[in-house]
């Protein structure tokens, strides 16, 4: 079932729903494109029409951040939880490599860092076939989506930012071959281990955006927008137009 939060469609699932549902879709033929937005992405596409109905025309929209979780329960359509994209990518992988195993490709981030995670996915997931990677700063899109299709993957994983991965998914995604491609913004810059992810304890209090900011101050321009962005729901909710 779908929960409409600030205009995004969300599917209402656990990481393990989404992990089945994800896994349905990539054993499934046909294209089809999974989304994962943060409070950023809505806030993105109050001013994109293009990316709200890329948003809302994706086979699986799943709340990658707390503030979602937050602004559902604010708005009085509190949903099962919350579903980090990288913990439905690993989720997946999982599932695939249990189930017979899937070609997967690794698109995007800054050179050699494809490269990087797929030498820890690989050795993680050996199960599994990485059959090919690329960096994130191509100049011809059509290009890097006929690298993509010539290494024939079930699985494509997309992650250039939001909204460029969102509109490259969608222009190029059926041209690759793919079942399932999924916008995963920075998580190959984690599997490679650039980025270290919020230990446990953070995540579960909720606070993984917290020490994302410790790690990068830079970002405290982006987040501060996002407390606004829960005050802009519960005004909704108060006046009765969420
Ligand atoms: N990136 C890319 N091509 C671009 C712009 C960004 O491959 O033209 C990559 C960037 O290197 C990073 C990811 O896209 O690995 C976006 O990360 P960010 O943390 O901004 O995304 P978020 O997870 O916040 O959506």
């Amino acid at each position: 079932m779908k929960q409409v939060i600030e205009g995004v469609a969300f599917d209402d699932l656990t990481l393990d729903e989404a992990v089945r549902a994800g896994e349905a879709l990539v054993r499934s033929d046909g294209f089809h494109y999974a989304v994962t937005p943060n409070p950023e992405f809505i806030l993105l596409s109050r001013k994109d029409g293009e990316f709200l109905r890329l948003l809302n025309g994706a086979d699986l929209t799943l709340p990658d951040g707390i503030g979602v979780v937050y602004a559902a329960k604010i708005l009085g359509r509190p949903l099962k939880g919350r579903v980090p994209g990288i913990d439905f990518a690993s989720g997946l992988m999982a599932a695939l490599e249990r189930s017979g195993g899937a070609r997967v490709y690794l698109l995007g981030a800054k050179p050699g860092v494809a490269e990087d995670a797929m030498a820890a996915l690989s050795a993680r997931y050996p199960g599994l076939t990485f059959c090919g990677c690329r960096d994130g700063y191509f100049q011809d899109a059509a290009a890097a989506a006929e690298e993509v299709r010539a290494a024939a993957p079930d699985l494509l994983f997309v992650c250039l930012g939001a909204p460029k991965q969102e509109k490259w998914m969608a222009a190029y995604g059926p041209s690759t071959g793919a079942r399932l491609a999924i916008g995963l913004g920075g998580a190959l810059d984690v599997f490679a281990g650039r980025v270290e992810r919020a230990p446990e304890r953070w995540q579960k209090l909720g606070l993984e955006w917290l020490y994302r900011l410790k790690q990068e101050p830079g970002r405290i321009g982006r987040m501060a927008r996002l407390p606004l962005f829960l005050v802009g729901a519960a005004g909704r909710r108060l006046t009765g137009k969420g």
